[in-house]
């Protein structure tokens, strides 16, 4: 069976000032219908152009995507005009952004965003689509649903907003939803409750869910797989679960020492990655992470490491990668 999604050698470009940016440098990852895959790095490492690409919305003329091939249900996205584009996005892929009210209207109450959507891409009338907008919010475990939805949305707090983001991509029966950074602006607990509700829905309605996020302590409970991306690439990739008992690769080893964990003491020491992400428009040869990686040897600024499986069945691509120790 195909996969529902699958990137194939994703080669995306930014004409800027100081150069071409290689913001996604020959990306390949698939996607399963009822899978949750999270895509993990710090800013600018390509993660949301990524997505954007999937889209269709990456900022045009300044991007241009040089080669490769976004395959949907087996059609390629990168073929298929703005009309059939538009249909895509919203009926068969929705997207939650990090920031709610850059995506909801603020002088419409939240009941006319949600019915508006459903008329347009569920053919419902008004009071079905009433309806369905309620059931959307209690799934969404609003409280006193029918009152929500005459607000708008600054009446809302920011995690509730949140909610409403999902009920609006959940409104269309989608057969992907990719959230970038969906709770990274929220309290922690909050951001728990709002990851466990974007995975069992998903999960419940058989949906795939693709999470954009710089915190790959908090995917470890809610993601099945995980690619690692740093400088455009993914450097690591596999089961969630096998990523987060046993990294492999220096920069995944990283990330974990720098953010909180659920399942280590809250007073556990944060050892943040020292250095700072390479400018894309400018990389190193060999590896991009040689600069700030301390287990470099002369091979690493020679030549750049291919994307491998592991003893670990999963993937890294570091030169030392069977060398290295697993370190958490
Ligand atoms: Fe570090 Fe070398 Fe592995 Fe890159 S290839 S991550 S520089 S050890």
């Amino acid at each position: 069976m195909n996969h529902l999604l699958e990137i194939k050698d994703l080669r995306v470009e930014f004409s800027t000032d100081a150069g071409t940016v290689r913001a996604v440098d020959g990306v390949s990852y698939n996607v399963d219908r009822g899978e949750t895959l999270a895509i993990v790095g710090e800013s600018g490492c390509g993660k949301s152009v990524s997505a954007l690409s999937i889209m269709g919305l990456l900022p045009k003329p300044a991007a241009r995507i040089r080669s490769g091939e976004i395959l949907f249900n087996g059609v390629d996205l990168l073929g298929l005009d703005n009309g059939a584009m538009r249909h895509i996005r919203g009926k068969e892929i929705a997207m939650v952004f990090q920031e709610p009210m850059t995506s909801l209207n603020p002088l419409l109450t939240i009941g006319v965003q949600l019915t508006e959507a459903l008329q347009l891409h569920m053919n419902m009338n008004l009071s079905q689509a009433w309806t369905r907008a309620q059931e959307l919010l209690e799934r969404v475990e609003i409280s006193e649903a029918q009152r929500r939805l005459k607000k708008y949305p600054h009446h809302l707090s920011g995690g509730m907003r949140q909610r409403v983001m999902l009920a609006l991509a959940l409104s269309c029966e989608p057969k992907l939803i990719i959230a970038d950074e969906p709770t990274t602006a929220l309290d922690v607990t909050i951001q728990a409750q709002i990851l466990e509700l974007m995975k069992d829905l998903t999960h419940e309605m058989g949906m795939a869910l693709v999470i954009i996020t710089h915190n790959l302590g908090i995917v470890a409970r809610y993601a099945d797989t995980v690619n690692i991306m740093y400088a455009g690439k993914i450097v690591e990739g596999g089961a969630a679960k096998d990523i987060y008992a046993s990294p492999r690769h220096p920069y995944t080893q990283g990330l974990m020492k720098s953010v909180p964990r659920p399942d280590l003491p809250r007073e556990a020491k944060l050892v943040p990655i020292e250095g700072q992400p390479p400018d894309l428009s400018q990389l190193p040869p060999g590896c991009s992470f040689q600069p700030r990686c301390p287990y470099a040897v002369d091979l690493c600024s020679q030549e750049a490491p291919l994307l491998l499986e592991t003893s670990l069945k999963h993937t890294a691509a570091c030169w030392l990668v069977d060398e290295i120790e697993a370190v958490v």
